[in-house]
């Protein structure tokens, strides 16, 4: 079971549901709205820490939940990239992913697939080499658009052992 929760303001659970259902046959259940933590704004970057973000959602840990999901719309970044479109902590079991970088008329299957992207690495999954495979890396949106929504079956295996 995933718990997904939207930055407030943000209305976009059910692309994501039903991605992490059809593709990866995870549950999926709305857990409801957070706030962004001030203190994640990194005024140097312009951009936000989303590993912040992670320790908000575990707060609201409920039982039964295995990972937590927050989607949110602000510019993220990890150490050593320039920007993130998402990213998982599986020891934590909580992963984020943004919109930000997202946007156009294929917003929906690009949330889709990064939610499926991140939610694999909860499952243990790491990148797959191949660039149709929704584990393969994304560097460039480009990258986002040119993959499938689905697992490649070497990595389908893996999850289902
Ligand atoms: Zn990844
Ligand atoms: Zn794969």
């Amino acid at each position: 079971m995933t718990i997904v929760h939207l930055q407030k303001g943000l209305n976009c659970y059910n692309p994501v549901e039903k991605s992490l259902q059809y593709h990866l046959k995870v549950e999926a259940r709305f857990g409801g709205y957070f706030e962004i933590p001030a203190d994640s704004y990194n005024p140097w970057r312009k951009q936000y820490d989303p590993e912040r973000f992670a320790r908000t959602l575990l707060r609201s840990k409920e039982p039964n939940a295995n990972f937590h999901l927050g989607i949110v719309d602000v510019d993220i970044y990890a150490l050593g990239m320039n920007y993130i479109f998402g990213i998982a902590n599986p020891l934590l079991g909580s992963a984020v992913v943004s919109l930000f970088r997202l946007t156009g008329p294929r917003l929906e299957e690009r949330l889709g697939k990064e939610a499926i992207h991140e939610t694999g690495h909860l499952l243990g999954l790491t990148h797959c080499d191949s660039p149709r495979c929704v584990m393969y890396f994304s560097n460039t949106i480009d990258d986002t658009d040119k993959k499938d929504m689905s697992l490649c079956m070497q990595c389908r295996r893996k999850i289902e052992e």
